[in-house]
């Protein structure tokens, strides 16, 4: 039996999911649980995810560069084309507004990206890429400016 991480999340679902690395641990951060509660009451239907946590090695592995990737920081999540007619910039308008109306994620500088077959979310806090460096590297990742808004299209490799 999987463990209850939130009231409607458990482990399995978050956990990474190489098979040779960490295990299936799934050390993702409280404010991206509250995150999916939220989102999850606002669509009013099941969400399922495709990753959330991933190991630096399932990571590396994959090919996703550890080092501006969310997923293994634990505060990513991507999101499946929900069921009933809805599209992905819908879903990305409702994460931002789940982001943006909530208190708790007053610190967060979240980052949504929009794909093909859903959204990536994540809940990274300011002051973790305040670096020119970083910002360059995740304006880049969104294929805009830094200041241009929350919701961007990003190609799959960043996903
Ligand atoms: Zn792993
Ligand atoms: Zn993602």
């Amino acid at each position: 039996m999987s463990e209850q991480l939130s009231e409607h999340f458990e482990k399995h679902e978050l956990e990474c999911h190489g098979e040779d690395c960490c295990g299936h641990s799934a050390p993702v951060s409280p404010l991206l649980l509250d995150f999916l509660e939220e989102f999850r009451d606002e669509v009013s239907q099941p969400v399922m995810l495709s990753c959330a946590f991933r190991c630096g090695t399932h990571n590396t592995a994959i090919g996703s560069d550890s080092e501006t990737s969310q997923h293994p920081r634990g505060t990513a999540a991507d999101i499946l084309l929900l069921e009933g007619g809805w599209t992905v910039d819908h879903m990305g308008e409702v994460a931002e507004k789940v982001l943006d109306n909530n208190s708790i994620f007053a610190d967060i500088h979240g980052g949504i990206g929009l794909y093909e077959w859903g959204i990536h979310v994540d809940v990274r806090h300011v002051y973790e890429e305040v670096t020119a460096e970083t910002v360059a590297t995740v304006a880049e990742d969104r294929g805009n400016s830094a200041d241009e808004g929350t919701i961007a299209r990003w190609d799959d490799r960043d996903a």
